[in-house]
């Protein structure tokens, strides 16, 4: 990992104000605060999940609630810390009553997130449940089916995987998804060693993608599109969706906005 330069921390930083006063969409009227992500600006790994929930929204920070429990437990399994990767969201402010993401809200949002990943240069970008997978795909296929598939790609010039995986929040209420998360979640040192080998390895092979653009210049195929799987070592050890997991898996419904109080993660049986 490459330490981020004097001008990747400033343009960050200026990145964070920017989003902190931002009156893009009309979600900045019902926020309590904008969060526009953290972690390590140099790491190799990034997350990127839906949208800040109540919590995100009082404290101004990314996965602070339930999910973020799961999260940091999920990273501890892998022997990282929340401090050791950045992560951030596809929209920077709260839905009221954590409703789903709208497009519009998407598209006025989304340039701060490929700003975002194009000063961090992760290695490896996990995408956490449909929106993000879908926003950084390119690709209408839902996360049942993509999960647990790296897909190479480049963004802005820079090679990377995504690692769409099951978010978090949907985990927490599925415990056939959550076995499915920590299995997913377990491949990622593999990935992230294939990624970004040591100095004078070779780089990982990237299906060549224009620079950042709104998502109005993708065609959306009424068929999912061609993977951007490559094939490669770790395109044979990484598993399939399972069989009989044809459908989406259901949004996100996140934590705090469930009847049903959510369950805490060390009642999870996890790890
Ligand atoms: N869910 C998300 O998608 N993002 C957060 O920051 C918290 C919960």
């Amino acid at each position: 990992m490459a330490p981020a330069t004097d001008d990747d921390l400033a343009a960050l930083a200026a990145l964070r104000a920017e989003v902190e006063a931002c009156t893009l969409c009309e979600l900045h009227a019902t926020r309590t605060k904008a969060v526009p992500g953290e972690g390590d600006p140099a790491s190799d790994l990034m997350f990127v999940g839906e949208a800040p929930g109540y919590h995100e929204d009082q404290q101004g920070r990314p996965f602070v609630g339930q999910a973020g429990k799961l999260l940091e437990q999920l990273l501890a399994s892998i022997g990282l810390t929340r401090e050791q990767v950045f992560i951030a969201n596809v929209l920077k402010s709260r839905p009221p009553n954590n409703r789903d993401p709208r497009p519009e809200e998407i598209a006025a949002c989304q340039p701060y997130l490929w700003r975002q990943i194009e000063l961090i240069k992760p290695k490896v970008i996990c995408t956490l449940g449909n929106h993000a997978t879908k926003l950084l795909t390119g690709d209408p296929a839902g996360i049942t089916r993509v999960h647990g598939r790296p897909q190479a790609t480049a963004i802005s010039g820079h090679s990377l995987y995504l690692y769409p995986i099951f978010h978090p929040a949907a985990a927490l209420y599925t415990p056939a998804m959550l076995t499915t998360l920590k299995e997913d979640f377990l491949r990622l040192p593999e990935l992230l060693a294939h990624a970004a080998p040591q100095a004078g390895a070779a780089a990982p092979p990237a299906a060549e993608r224009p620079s950042w653009r709104p998502p109005a210049a993708r065609p959306a195929p009424a068929e999912p599109g061609p993977s951007l799987e490559q094939p490669g070592p770790l395109a044979d050890t990484v598993p399939a969706a399972p069989a009989g997991a044809a459908g989406d898996a259901p949004e996100v419904t996140r934590p705090e906005a469930a009847d049903a109080p959510p369950a805490k993660p060390e009642q999870l049986g996890l790890f």
